[in-house]
């Protein structure tokens, strides 16, 4: 497949995702995300939240060598990921697993784990999931900023579910930052990218 028909593939993807109230990563946040896989020969990727595929595909086109696989527990969304992994022909390198995660037994090792999904259950994936990291290994977990609101007073924020999913993200934060077997850097870019790796 040459890269006019990807360009225009992940475009469609893109573009699905807007119109059907898909979350996938922003540009800013897909960019520093492929670069990270580049720069440091990711190959074994485990990703929690596949949505429609958008993040798995963009990782597999940017390294060859990387291989992901990664865990949706939304049926529709599922189903639209095979597709999409069809359509590249990474059926070979993306493993897709229609299943909720924290129910989820994986087996192996991976040099990436990325954690992109329900934002409240960030430290019960990390939790479940770290046994699984390499000793070199590193643990991305995306919307630390959540759209700003972490950001904000909370005096701000009116309804009560987002104050309580904000406090949750917050708690995350502190759990990365007081966790003495990891270290974590906080990007500011894309949602807020947390990037995190053992002492
Ligand atoms: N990583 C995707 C991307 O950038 O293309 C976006 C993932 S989206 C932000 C989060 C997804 O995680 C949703 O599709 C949601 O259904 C899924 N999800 C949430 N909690 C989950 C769980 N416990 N197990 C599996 N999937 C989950």
């Amino acid at each position: 497949m040459n890269g006019t028909s990807n360009y225009s593939l992940i475009k469609e993807i893109k573009e699905y995702a807007k119109e059907n109230n898909v979350p996938i990563m922003n540009d800013e946040g897909i960019n520093f995300l492929t670069n990270f896989v580049i720069k440091h020969q990711t190959e074994n990727v485990l990703e929690i939240g596949t949505a429609i595929g958008f993040s798995a595909i963009s990782m597999a086109l940017a390294n060859p060598k990387l291989k992901v696989t990664t865990i949706e527990r939304d049926e529709n969304r599922y189903l639209e990921a095979v597709k999409n992994i069809k359509k590249f022909a990474l059926e070979d390198r993306i493993t897709l697993l229609f299943q909720d995660a924290l129910d989820a037994k994986i087996e192996g090792e991976f040099d990436l784990i990325f954690i992109d999904a329900a934002k409240g259950q960030n430290r019960n994936f990390f939790e479940k999931f770290e046994n699984l990291l390499t000793d070199n290994g590193y643990i991305i977990t995306d919307n630390m900023k959540f759209h700003g609101y972490v950001d904000k007073d909370e005096s701000e924020i009116k309804s009560h579910n987002l104050r309580g999913l904000v406090r949750k993200i917050k708690d995350y934060r502190t759990f990365l930052e007081e966790n003495e077997n990891y270290s974590t850097i906080f990007y500011d870019v894309g949602d807020g990218i947390a990037v995190t790796s053992k002492n």
